[in-house]
């Protein structure tokens, strides 16, 4: 769907899979002026495809839209674009366990110029593609790396939206997890490098003996991933606490090694549940990398991945049907 400040929303189509035509001075390419999100479709077992809090992904995307000065898409354009196009051919979402479509929507600034301003052209495209299981042999703990010398985001920054220029910053200490044998980088908060932000792709959670989760509580610079939401709200369906607040690097540790921490675990629309077994630092590290998963995080995972497979009955009416 094509936006320009005269005209708005308009020329809605669908086109074949294939390049983009941008002119070489178009205001993306320069100023990464660009939001996306990331949701998936379902196949439930009657053959039906659904998608789980699609609302709250087009919220998140107006609030990276007006952070990233681009133009609103309407909420129910933005579903819409979602049944169109997982309309065409349901055999895009596998129905194998624990597979699903994986669904990008996004937004460019594709205005022709070479100043710095907002521009006045955007086009809102959505592609999706068949994702198999994250954890193909069932659930694995991840070790996650603790990188010293980078932050994600500051206080007034765009942590909070979801655009391109985020992960760009998250590259090179991503790159660093990886030749640290760990698969995702944590960030620590810009200020003090002290309290716990979120990993390159997820939301973190401590989970204390009681059964209590602790979770860092966003404040500008983390984004307020639906997964931990959702998960939120589960919990406390399920009785447990839930504290949101800043937590600190150390808590984590000292609880580890008091026994007080019992589970650590990261979410994401992705991977849903990760256990983190371990948190590597270049100095030191946290936890035991061959721990299993803990009972909460399994219990929640269950709960969650059971909703949107429609194997548990939908109590907060999070699914909406696409096909
Ligand atoms: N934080 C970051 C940086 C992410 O990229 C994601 C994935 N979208 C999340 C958290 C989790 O968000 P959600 O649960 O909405 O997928």
């Amino acid at each position: 769907i094509d936006w320009t400040r005269e005209q708005g929303w308009h020329d809605a189509r669908i086109v074949p899979y294939g390049p983009l035509q941008l002119d070489p001075a178009a205001s993306v390419l320069h100023y990464a002026q660009e939001i996306f999100e990331g949701l998936k479709a379902y196949r439930h077992a009657d053959g039906s495809v659904w998608t789980f809090r699609p609302e709250a992904n087009a919220q998140r995307f107006q609030l990276s839209a007006r952070r990233l000065a681009l133009p609103e898409l309407p909420v129910d354009l933005f579903i819409e674009s979602l049944k169109q196009l997982i309309s065409i051919d349901k055999a895009w979402v596998p129905s194998a366990p624990e597979t699903s479509a994986y669904i990008r929507p996004f937004m460019i600034a594709n205005e022709s110029f070479l100043g710095v301003r907002a521009a006045e052209r955007a086009a809102y495209h959505v592609i999706v593609s068949p994702a198999g299981s994250y954890f193909a042999k069932g659930m694995q703990p991840i070790s996650i790396w603790l990188s010293s010398d980078f932050s994600r985001a500051g206080k007034g920054g765009t942590g909070e939206a979801k655009c391109g220029g985020n992960y760009a910053a998250s590259l090179l200490p991503q790159q660093e997890a990886y030749a640290n044998g760990c698969s995702q980088v944590l960030f620590l908060d810009a200020e003090e490098h002290t309290y716990l932000e979120e990993l390159g792709g997820m939301n973190i959670f401590l989970v204390r003996k009681d059964g209590t989760l602790i979770t860092p509580k966003p404040s500008g610079s983390i984004l307020k991933g639906i997964t931990r939401a959702s998960l939120i709200q589960l919990a406390k369906d399920m009785g447990l606490k839930v504290e949101e607040r800043r937590v600190a690097l150390q808590e984590w540790r000292d609880g580890i090694n008091s026994g007080e921490i019992t589970e650590v675990f990261a979410c994401g629309t992705a991977a849903v549940i990760a256990p983190i077994s371990a948190l590597k630092h270049k100095d030191f590290i946290v936890g035991d990398e061959n721990a299993p998963a803990g009972e909460v995080t399994v219990a929640l995972r269950n709960k969650l991945t059971g909703i949107q497979y429609g194997l548990e009955e939908d109590t907060h009416g999070w699914l909406t049907r696409l096909a």
